[in-house]
């Protein structure tokens, strides 16, 4: 009987095609075929393979491709994503298939020079200081080589043509080294110790004991509680871990012996992080205490690299890969712990394309490969407290900063009494804490989460203000680029000189403070301080970024302005003060989540003093000393904020206590996208339990020139809320002309 194959190809298509599988070809589920489709040719990945009757009048595979097959774990995968997100499968399946693509395959060849033994026509001085250096006949970079002897790359470059120096090409520097779980260990605290004996216990239950009852129960997360894909087993399944410590607990050293256990037994470790700025000093750290570099994987690896990477993952040949989000879709050939640092992080969130929580999506992971999967966090996400409070995730805490250190003091400045000066934005009991800091060498932190010099710019003679010209937002002034930028879709133009609506000269005033202000500020109350201003827009690229980083945690400045950049996982051992700028930033929002997101920042942003030798406090500037998220902060009782805001969810029927969804209907024209979302909203038809809301102006109702309505859906938690986003989409309208519906289960704004 003819074979079929289903094929789901990697773009926006909804299921796989059939195709003729001719004879003599043997196609096994998970491999990577040539198809023909449309007038051209492309690849697909086998979903299916079934003996058919019929099935003649399809067109027939072309050929298999010799690259390694999808791994079951991985189909499963984009099989469960797909009916979570509502994305197209094939959308889904782009995330774990990137083939190698022209760019892939041109990688920088590596050139190293050594003495060829030939004296050179010309001996000067800077000549012969090079060839001293080279006289040892090692292997060293070009650039290597000149610093040694300190002299400019011209005169190697010389050598190099006269023959005194021989350029040979060499391997490309490996991925990835095998880690030694062993190399250097650190003793662990006494808290520590505890934890590891626990989680590792936790890894590796005996043979025979009975499967922790708790681990089982409701198979997903919260946030992604669907209990359809994968079938809840009968067998035990390996547990998900929330290990929560304040910060400076120690918590890295906890989870790296984790990952040594996996090592050590052989499997594959994965460790996620939130951003590329974290995951450069993160693999100095895990190279330390492992030997060895993990492989990074962002979105900054190159093409070759990423290859090299994948084939390195599917073989086996990598132990351990730490990378953004994107890793989840990595071919591991044994995966045996996932990790997910920082695990709150909204950052996890992809919001384009396919819509999902990387988080989530780890723990997902984690059940299909039977492997546990460690959430860390100083202050864990609503959905993942819950969790690990109804006994679905297990919980191992670190109550205590590491070494006996203590967490910082807070207290607050209340704006409404210690103003500053006009004009000005840093309260004088702030300056005066900064001035006590600096003078006795120590280093101060002032945090304001808005890159730029100024969030709006307006004209004092006639009031305009600047905004985008393709979204519905301000634009922001960065003066060292002399520039109005928007930061949602990157448009800028020059600072006008005057006015470009009535025309007044030299008359643009900046309205409140960015990072660049607050520096302007600093330098004139503190002109003999050395300052550095660190936003994710840092002119001089990530290598700059690092450099700067590394100033900082060696004490080689006096006084920090930064953004959330600055506020997340780095240690800065001399940083004794840190300064909240404005610590109501985000309160004031809509979003039922701003509480949470404030909390955890300025957790994080506070937590980087008394890292050190030194005890740290913290000062945060506030109109609302009396909010309960300040309150909690200042009484440092988390406890009692997670209580209160997880009641609040509670008694609202928000996540993780019900179910959300955002539809996003975007179109070129604002009548039609209204109209769409309109009609939708007639084809809603909620039943019991569901509620259907808008379709409204969503928050940021004009990106890159599309305007955008937002229809909500909440439903409780017992609905299957993909079902009926299906079913409400296929009797809703036809899309037409360039509307666009973008579906985002579990919103993180809303
Ligand atoms: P967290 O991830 O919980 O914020 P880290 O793991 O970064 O905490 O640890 C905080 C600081 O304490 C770091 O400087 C780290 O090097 C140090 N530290 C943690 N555990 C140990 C240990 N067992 N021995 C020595 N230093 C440690
Ligand atoms: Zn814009």
């Amino acid at each position: 009987m003819p074979c079929v194959a289903e094929i789901l190809i990697p773009l926006a298509l909804d299921s796989a095609y059939s195709y003729a599988v001719p004879a003599g070809l043997d196609l096994s589920v998970g491999e990577v075929v040539q198809i023909p489709l449309g007038p051209r040719e492309t690849v697909g990945v086998v979903w299916g393979v079934r003996q058919s009757p019929g099935g003649s009048n399809l067109r027939p595979v072309t050929g298999r491709i010799d690259v390694p097959a999808l791994p079951d774990a991985l189909r499963e995968l984009v099989d469960w994503l797909a009916r979570y997100t509502l994305a197209p499968k094939g959308s889904a399946l782009a995330m774990a298939l990137r083939l190698p693509d022209e760019a892939a395959l041109t990688e920088t060849i590596r050139v190293g020079v050594r003495a060829s033994g030939k004296a050179p026509a010309r001996p000067t001085a800077a000549r012969t200081k090079v060839l001293a250096v080279a006289a040892d006949g090692a292997m060293r970079g070009k650039s290597a080589l000149a610093k040694e002897a300190g002299v400019s790359l011209s005169v190697v470059d010389g050598l190099i043509d006269d023959g005194a120096l021989e350029a040979v090409a060499l391997a490309p520097e490996p991925v990835a080294q095998p880690p030694d779980p062993d190399h250097a260990r650190v003793p662990l605290s006494e808290a520590q110790e505890a934890a590891v004996r626990e989680l590792v216990a936790l890894m590796n239950p005996a043979p025979d004991a009975p499967p922790p009852t708790d681990a089982i129960g409701d198979p997903l997360p919260a946030a992604a509680a669907d209990g359809k894909v994968p079938p809840p087993g009968a067998e035990a399944k390996a547990p998900t871990v929330l290990l929560e410590g304040v910060t400076g607990s120690g918590k890295t050293e906890v989870y790296f012996e984790a990952v040594a256990d996996c090592v050590r037994r052989g499997h594959q470790a994965l460790i996620l992080m939130p951003e590329i700025a974290l995951t450069a000093q993160f693999l100095d750290r895990f190279a330390e205490r492992f030997g060895a570099r993990p492989a990074a994987w962002h979105s900054g690896v190159g093409g070759k690299r990423r290859e090299r990477i994948r084939a390195g993952v599917t073989a086996g040949e990598i132990a351990v890969v730490v990378g953004a989000r994107s890793a989840l879709f990595l071919p591991f050939a044994d995966l045996g712990l996932i990790v997910v640092d920082e695990e709150h992080e909204a950052a996890y969130k992809q919001e384009d394309g396919v819509h999902y929580h990387a988080r989530d999506m780890a723990v997902v992971r984690g059940r299909i490969e039977n492997c546990p999967v460690v959430l860390a966090s100083a202050t864990p996400s609503i959905e993942t407290r819950v969790n690990a409070e109804r006994g679905r995730y297990r919980r191992i805490a670190l109550p205590e900063r590491f070494g006996g250190r203590r967490l910082p003091d807070i207290a607050a400045i209340d704006m409404r009494a210690d103003k500053p000066e006009r004009g000005r934005f840093i309260a004088p009991a702030l300056v005066a804490a900064v001035r006590e800091t600096v003078t006795s060498g120590d280093q101060a932190l002032l945090f304001l989460n808005r890159r730029g010099y100024a969030p709006l710019t307006l004209c004092r003679a006639c009031g305009h203000r600047y905004q985008c010209r393709n979204c519905s937002t301000w634009l922001v002034e960065h003066r060292f680029r002399r520039a109005l930028v928007c930061h949602q879709c990157g448009y800028a133009e020059r600072r006008p000189e005057s006015c470009s609506e009535c025309g007044t000269f030299d008359n643009l005033t900046p309205c409140g403070p960015g990072v660049e202000r607050i520096a302007e500020e600093v330098a004139e109350l503190f002109p003999d301080k050395r300052v550095i201003v660190l936003s994710s827009d840092f002119p001089g690229g990530a290598e700059r970024l690092r450099a700067e980083l590394q100033t900082v945690a060696e004490g080689g400045c006096d006084i920090v302005i930064g953004t959330q950049l600055v506020a997340k996982g780095h240690n800065f051992p001399h940083l004794t003060l840190v300064g909240v700028l404005d610590a109501d930033i985000g309160l004031t929002s809509g979003d039922p989540r701003a509480a949470e997101r404030t909390f955890q920042l300025l957790q994080q942003v506070t937590g980087r003093a008394g890292r050190g030798e030194k005890p740290g406090r913290a000062l945060l500037q506030t109109y609302q000393p009396d909010h309960p998220v300040i309150a909690a902060l200042l009484s440092g009782d988390s406890e009692r904020f997670y209580e209160e805001e997880i009641g609040a969810r509670e008694a609202a029927g928000l996540p993780p206590f019900g179910r959300l969804a955002a539809l996003i209907v975007s179109a070129n024209e604002r009548e039609v996208a209204e109209a769409h979302g309109q009609a939708l909203a007639r084809a809603a038809e909620p039943p019991d339990g569901v509620m259907v809301l808008g379709p409204a102006e969503a928050p940021l109702a004009l990106i890159r020139g599309r305007y955008r309505f937002r229809l909500l859906v909440k439903t409780e938690r017992s609905i299957d809320l993909q079902t009926y986003l299906r079913a409400w989409l296929a009797r809703g309208p036809k899309i037409r002309g360039n509307v666009k519906v973008a579906i985002d289960v579990d919103p993180q704004s809303f």
